[in-house]
């Protein structure tokens, strides 16, 4: 997020002095780099929320800046599954949400059209986006880098911010490398924003809490199991979850993510547990009401998340043929997802973006954000030049 709005800044006001503060030594190290690459083409999200807009605005632009820097996509397509009678209303929920939001190419599928598009996959009714796709979130971000850099804006690694002080005409953040004095500041932190946000002055709600994405994937002489992406109808209550088949670009194939509530906001090991992540999830109270009302779920997950047959039969009412022999863990791509929690125990789905004395934060950027990137760069610019008064 950081970099897409860097990039927007720098485009649209060459004179300004934009620099990027990062704190790890390379580029996407966290949620931009762990993720399952894909291109989501906007079926689920709410009619006239910020995830539907700037998710069908974002794949657009994002396959064509693709196109245009030479970095591999492709618009391989997915199909969403009902496999049960009682999933079908949530089917055509996804359709008319999916038609609202202007989603190209959108198509119901029969029980006997799934074949023909997976031949191994089952189900009783589907739909096919084809213009969901895969890509390389990490190399997507090295190339936002590299256009900052070439506008004139700059890059610097090693930079963590660790404190926020406002002052009458400036912010002064201090970091790793020393200090540095900025007219304004848009924090862009990922699991990490709400610890920005609130040193900047911030309300603590929502509060971050990590949760742990673990894959496996196909060995590769069952990939051709899958041949692009596999999906199920989403709990409309808990859309970010559930097990599904990808593709990737250098032909591995994933089932996952789990969503295991984690130790640290960089947990990329099932047992790292940093003191203070945890006690900042459990001493939120939204955190308790979390696990009040989502308990059942949460065991099913602890099951997906350490019981190798638990996820492969989640990912076998879609793909029937599917085995334990026929998977291996893919430890590399495990990711740790930033949810925001409310005091009030909400889960918050949309993208949030707020703000503080001469600052703007990014406080909730989940999936799809990465395909968003664009269309949310240029939509945080637009609120600083607002919030700032930059002249567009
Ligand atoms: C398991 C998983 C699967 C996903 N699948 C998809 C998908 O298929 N498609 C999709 O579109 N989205 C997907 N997402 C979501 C997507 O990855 C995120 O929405 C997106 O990467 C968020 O970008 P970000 O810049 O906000 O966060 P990040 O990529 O986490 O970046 C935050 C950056 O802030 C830096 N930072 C933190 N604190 C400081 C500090 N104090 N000082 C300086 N720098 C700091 C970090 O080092 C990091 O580089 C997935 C996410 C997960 C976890």
């Amino acid at each position: 997020m950081g970099l897409a709005v860097a990039r927007e800044l720098t485009r649209r006001h060459p004179r300004a002095s934009v620099c990027v503060l990062e704190r790890e030594a390379a580029i996407g190290t966290h949620q931009t780099g762990h993720n399952s690459g894909v291109i989501h083409a906007g079926v689920y999200y709410t009619p006239g929320s910020l995830k539907a807009q700037l998710c069908v605005e974002g794949a657009r632009e994002l396959y064509a800046y693709c196109e245009g820097r030479g970095i591999a996509s492709e618009a391989c397509g997915k199909v969403i599954l009902a496999t049960d009678p009682s999933e079908l209303s949530r089917l055509d929920e996804l359709e008319r949400r999916a038609k609202a939001n202007g989603v190209p190419g959108l198509r119901r599928l029969a029980a006997r059209d799934i074949e023909a598009l997976e031949p191994h996959a089952r189900g009783v009714a589907g739909l096919h986006s084809p213009n969901t796709g895969i890509v390389d979130f990490a190399a997507v971000a090295r190339a936002y880098a590299q256009d900052v850099l070439e506008t004139g804006g700059v890059v610097t690694s090693g930079c963590g911010v660790e404190g926020v002080e406002v002052k009458a005409r400036s912010l002064l953040l201090t970091h790793a490398r020393g200090a540095t004095e900025a007219g304004h500041a848009i924090f862009c932190a990922g699991a990490w924003s709400d610890r920005l946000a609130v040193l900047a002055g911030a309300d603590p709600d929502p509060r971050i809490v990590p949760f742990r994405g673990a894959y496996l994937r196909l060995v590769p002489a069952r990939r051709q199991l899958v041949r692009s992406l596999i999906y199920p109808v989403p709990d409309p209550s808990l859309p970010f979850l559930g097990v599904h088949l990808s593709r990737h670009l250098d032909g591995d194939v994933l089932i996952g993510p789990t969503a295991l509530l984690a130790g640290a906001r960089d947990a990329y090991r099932l047992r790292k547990v940093r003191r203070g992540d945890l006690l900042n999830t459990l001493a939120w109270p939204g955190s308790w009401r979390m696990f009040r009302r989502w308990w059942r779920t949460g065991l099913t997950e602890l099951g997906h998340a350490t019981l190798r047959s638990t996820l492969v039969r989640a990912a076998a009412r879609y793909v029937p043929e599917l085995r334990a022999q026929d998977v291996e863990p893919a430890a590399s791509f495990a990711g740790v997802r930033a949810q925001a929690l409310g005091r009030d125990g909400r889960l918050v789905d949309d993208f949030v973006f707020s703000a503080t004395s001469r600052a703007l934060h990014v406080r909730n950027a989940p999936s799809p954000a990465a395909t968003s990137s664009l269309a949310i760069g240029r939509y945080v610019a637009g609120e600083a030049e607002r919030g700032f008064g930059l002249e567009p």
